[in-house]
């Protein structure tokens, strides 16, 4: 399976980081070994100094499909999860200003999470662009979005990315991540929830 991630997907998060709003879909992939197991807390790895949180909406892919039209997509997901995209925002700034790719930064072992639990769409009735989510850091509210801000939605994600690779059932999108990222340090305890229920909880060391 793959995981792929949006990048610059909410208007606030692209303004806070400096960069302009995309006029297409952004999109990068992390490796099977990104994903953090739950077990375990999320080490710290020894090569950066700065690395953040993002949290987002993830969707999994439940039929193969290429060059999806965007009023099919729907068709290819039925279950909805939230994760925690963890970027190396330091060794991200060297990348962009080699204009680099991003993988160091991005697609490191351990940093995709994902919530233990998927929920069945047809649970929310607002539907996949009305998805309220906010990531605590100690018990304090860092991050809150909610889907509908999302510059481009979910079925023009899925029609996007599958022009060019194609979907297979299992693979995850992270649908891009609202303001209020930031840097986590040793001791920290990150906690998700989607519509109010907790999806993960993240302790750090
Ligand atoms: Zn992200």
């Amino acid at each position: 399976m793959k995981i792929i991630c949006i990048g610059r997907n909410y208007a606030l998060h692209a303004a806070e980081l400096g960069n302009a709003v995309p006029a297409e879909p952004l999109f990068f992939l992390k490796p099977d070994s990104a994903i953090h197991l739950h077990k375990h807390p999320f080490y710290l790895p020894d090569w950066s100094d700065d690395i953040h949180y993002e949290v987002e909406v993830v969707v999994r892919i439940n039929r193969l499909g290429k060059a999806i039209e965007p009023r099919f997509a729907h068709k290819y997901y039925d279950e909805v999860g939230l994760g925690i995209d963890f970027t190396a925002r330091d060794v991200q700034a060297e990348c962009k200003a080699k204009g680099h790719p991003w993988e160091r930064a991005k697609a490191f072992d351990h940093s995709a999470v994902v919530s233990q639990q998927f929920f069945p769409l047809a649970d929310f009735t607002q539907g996949i662009q009305g998805l309220a989510f906010t990531l605590e850091r100690n018990g304090e509210v860092v991050q809150t979005g909610n889907t509908r801000d999302m510059l481009f939605p979910v079925d023009e994600l899925i029609a996007y990315v599958s022009r060019y690779m194609t979907l297979k059932v299992g693979d995850l999108l992270f649908t891009g991540t609202p303001a209020g990222v930031g840097r986590v340090e040793p001791g920290d305890v990150l906690e998700g929830f989607l519509e109010g229920v907790s999806c993960f909880r993240v302790p750090v060391k």
